[in-house]
Order: structure tokens, then C-alpha cells, then sequence
């Protein structure tokens, strides 16, 4: 797997998917295939403070599109000291992403899903830093 900020531009920090994060994607793409479900579509992985910003102010002022809730002021899509973010939005429909996330929080260790918070988040996953597990299906 090669996922750098496909379209969060601009990607010239260097910014990537931390270690864990893409044992989440690969886990998702692993559960996905096992039950013959699509594959994940990534909408967002990394973004910069200044585009998180952006966001931030598209939402404030009414354009909201392909947004679900306000993007967070402290986020996991924005790149940490080391240039890695731990987080990632998906572009599967509202269904996928709630047969897909449940399984997620069921299922693997310390990976977070937005279908959980309040306001609802369905296409946002994440994998807070620090934290490593082992790949296993059901
Ligand atoms: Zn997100």
C-alpha cells in the first residue's frame, strides 16, 4: 500500500500515514475482501494545519460539501512532529461505512471511528499514536 494524501494537497511536506493507521486501512481492506464487501475508498488522509484551517472556514461559511461535521481544530489528519498523521476519511456510502466501522471498533484495538461520536463522523477513522496491534481477521 502506497497512500499519500491523494488529494489533500499539498503533499510536498512530506506528510504520510503513520504505521498504525495503515494497519487500520490494511485491516479494513483485508475484512472487506474476507466478506465480499468494496473495497475502501479514501476520500482525505493528511492534511496541513493551513488546510485543516480552510476546511474549518469552508464549513463556517456554509460550504460544506463532502464535509459531515465541523473538522476538529486538534485532528489526526494533521501531521505530527514527525510528518505523520494518524487518521483517514473514507468515500464509501453511509451504509458500508456502518457495517464497515462497527466491525472496526469490534474488532481492532484501539482504532476509532466517527460513527461512535456525537456528531456523527461515519466516513472518519483513526488510530491514535502509540498504539501497534497485530492483524487479525474474525
Ligand atoms: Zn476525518
Amino acid at each position: 500500500m502506497n497512500i499519500i494524501c491523494p488529494n489533500n494537497p499539498p503533499i510536498s511536506d512530506g506528510s504520510n500515514l503513520s504505521p498504525s493507521a495503515r494497519q487500520l486501512y490494511q485491516w479494513i481492506e483485508l475484512y472487506t475482501a474476507q466478506n465480499g464487501l468494496e473495497q475502501p475508498k479514501i476520500l482525505s488522509i493528511c492534511r496541513s494545519k493551513a488546510h485543516q484551517k480552510q476546511l474549518q472556514d469552508d464549513w463556517d461559511a456554509g460550504k460544506r460539501e463532502g464535509l459531515r461535521v465541523r473538522p476538529a481544530d486538534n485532528s489526526y489528519h494533521i501531521p505530527d512532529k514527525f510528518g505523520l498523521c494518524h487518521a483517514f476519511d473514507l468515500a464509501n456510502s453511509d451504509k458500508w461505512l456502518r457495517m464497515v466501522g462497527s466491525a472496526v471498533v469490534q474488532n481492532v484495538p484501539g482504532a476509532r471511528w466517527g460513527g461512535t461520536w456525537i456528531p456523527q463522523d461515519l466516513p472518519h477513522f483513526d488510530m491514535p499514536p502509540g498504539i501497534m496491534f497485530t492483524i487479525r481477521l474474525v
